[in-house]
């Protein structure tokens, strides 16, 4: 079993789709195919299996395929051929319980900072990454604590003129009042040009007379008219004062609930 497609050719659909693991998961099958590993090692069936960290070699299976023995020392092994005896590969060990030790620390590393990422414990601790790649650690946690919520799409039917639609909100109160007393504030957004404006209020029933004000200061100022003013179901916005003063202008008023 290979975790590198590019290592068996040619790659083909294999019978098996799954793997199961040490741990009693199962993995994904991507495909096999064939590897020459020396001129007198050729393995057939390749499985790929991408999650896997280290490339795997079954030797009850090998022995089978390739009529072979294998003989293991405490620091390499052989391969011979079971009828001449003739050495047919031999394997280093290349990574073994020191490795694994030094596998095993990275992670430790790895959640004693918070989930750092694999490439900054390389640059902390570099003698612990001497054989291993950064490609090989995957973590979970990581990838599903830090992915991101889908973003809004982007809107493009905004408003074609400054001051067609207003938006209109209302927040507070807040714990601490500021040096005036005012523990509310509400807001008038420009929906064209997202220009905000911020009124301070001491109570909710301000929004009433602070509309009106920046109703007229409109008009004066940029010589333009509010057609529609959107907001919320809030009671502040349902004042027969305001629907009035609304409707004597000639001003749509939208109501969305729950949406931002
Ligand atoms: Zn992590």
């Amino acid at each position: 079993m290979t975790f590198d497609s590019r290592q068996v050719s040619p790659l083909r659909p294999s019978s098996q789709k799954i793997v199961s693991t040490t741990n009693g998961n199962t993995t994904p099958v991507i495909g096999e195919g064939s590897l020459t590993l020396t001129d007198t090692l050729n393995l057939d069936s390749i499985l790929v299996v991408p999650s896997l960290n280290y490339n795997l070699l079954s030797v009850s299976q090998i022995t089978a395929t390739l009529s072979c023995i294998v003989i293991f020392w405490p620091e390499f092994c052989v391969f011979k051929d079971i009828q001449t005896r003739q050495m047919i590969g031999c394997a280093l060990m290349a990574d073994g319980s020191e490795g694994e030790k030094k596998k095993s620390k990275i992670w430790l590393w790895h959640r004693r900072l918070g989930h750092a990422s694999f490439g900054y414990l390389k640059k902390l601790f570099p003698s612990l990454f001497a054989k291993s790649d950064i490609s090989g650690f995957r973590c979970d946690i990581c990838e599903l604590a830090k992915s991101h919520h889908a973003s809004f799409p982007l809107i493009l039917n905004k408003s074609p003129s400054p001051f067609m639609v207003m938006h209109s909100d209302v927040w507070g109160p807040s714990k601490v009042p500021t040096l005036s007393g005012s523990r509310w504030f509400v807001t008038f957004i420009d929906d064209c040009t997202r220009m905000t404006w911020l009124c301070l209020m001491k109570t909710k029933d301000e929004v009433n007379l602070l509309f009106k004000k920046f109703h007229k200061m409109i008009e004066t100022q940029y010589n333009a008219k509010v057609r529609v003013l959107r907001s919320d179901n809030g009671g502040e916005y349902q004042s027969s004062d305001l629907q009035k003063y609304l409707e004597e202008h000639g001003i749509i008023h939208h109501t969305c609930s729950n949406t931002p």
